[in-house]
């Protein structure tokens, strides 16, 4: 059996396939497609790579173009297949994506992305948020968890109140929507779906952009954790791209990982020298493994992740760091190995 998280290359933003099951015939749900560019660099190798599989789900957490502008791309490329009686690259059983009104005014890029997308997964017959009865995905109508062959969804994220801010967004009352400060607690990004995908004896923890403290009250509210308490996962999709806007110290010590994947290459300063300093005061002396997709990158990334990678071989050398080789497709990770392990791939 396998239960992996495979983070492919997409620049700024997260672009993750889940694989669980059978090791010959694993099952595959697609966690957001990455920024422009991924689509054809990273996403539709990796999908012709594996010949033509079924994902069970394809979801957007939310809607800035860093998630979900690869899975616009992904479900354009199918209609235009299906259109000229071609090959489809790949099955989906369902598409889970928030968005309202598909008829609405022209708004910021990816307010009006969503919309493409909803209608893209119209016309290919995907049903669009099946069993949640307002048509939205929600945290309260998910009480229990999901089941996608043995594969347990726990919707943690958004609650209404965080996707009734996205909704006054979606219909311009924000004037001055803050689509632009990608770095900043946005109604995007505290809409984002969160969720916990649990697997055999093991569990993960993908939050998108979710803002740190939204993800402890989320935990708390729906029993996981006790109040004031701790849960413990065994992978942590770090939140926001480890953004020092979105998460604290707290929030790591009350939410320990074996393994942190922290998505970003640079760009808006994520992911944030004062959130990987968080990261590793939380953990101090206690082992843990991080996966970065990007080792090198803008605003001084490079420099900040040398810095920091001394300071943590000196004084913290049971957190160990890996990163995505330049040039594949991807790097990931396994939980349920005999031996953990870690695989940068390309030919999986
Ligand atoms: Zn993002």
């Amino acid at each position: 059996m396998i239960f992996s998280l495979e983070a492919l290359q997409a620049g700024a933003g997260d672009c993750l396939l889940l694989h669980y099951g059978p090791a010959r015939a694993p099952r595959f749900l697609l966690i957001d497609g990455g920024e422009g560019g991924t689509y054809a660099r990273t996403l539709k190798p990796r999908l012709e790579s594996l010949h033509n599989p079924r994902l069970e789900l394809a979801l957007v957490s939310h809607i800035d173009d860093d998630h979900i502008h690869g899975v616009l791309d992904l479900l354009d490329g199918l209609v235009t297949a299906r259109q000229r009686s071609e090959p489809e690259l790949c099955q989906i059983g369902e598409l889970w994506h928030n968005s309202f009104d598909r008829a609405g005014p022209p708004g910021p890029a990816s307010v009006a992305q969503g919309a493409a997308l909803r209608a893209a997964a119209t016309s290919l017959c995907i049903p669009v948020n099946d069993g949640f009865a307002t048509g939205l995905v929600v945290a309260e109508q998910a009480a229990e968890p999901l089941d996608f062959g043995g594969l347990k969804l726990t919707v943690l994220g958004p609650w209404q109140t965080a996707l009734d801010d996205l909704r006054r967004l979606w219909k311009k009352e924000q004037k001055t929507a803050c689509l632009a400060d990608f770095a900043n607690r946005t109604a995007e990004n505290l809409s984002s779906i969160v969720l916990l995908a649990e697997f055999q004896r093991a569990r993960m923890l993908l939050p998108g952009d979710c803002g740190g403290d939204l993800i402890l009250a989320a935990l708390e509210r729906c029993g996981r954790m006790p109040r004031g308490g701790q849960f413990a996962v065994d992978l942590m999709k770090v939140p926001h791209h480890a953004s020092h806007h979105s998460l604290d110290q707290t929030f790591f010590e009350r939410i320990p990982a074996e393994y942190y994947l922290i998505s970003g290459n640079g760009k808006h300063g994520l992911p944030h020298p004062d959130a990987l300093a968080w990261l590793s005061a939380a953990r101090a002396g206690r082992r843990y493994q991080a996966v970065l997709t990007h080792r090198t990158g803008e605003h001084h990334l490079t420099a900040h992740l040398t810095k920091f990678l001394k300071s943590e071989a000196q004084n913290q050398p049971q957190h160990c760091y890996h990163f995505r080789n330049n040039g594949d497709l991807s790097i990931r990770v396994d939980l349920l190995d005999r031996v953990r392990y870690l695989k940068s791939c390309t030919e999986v």
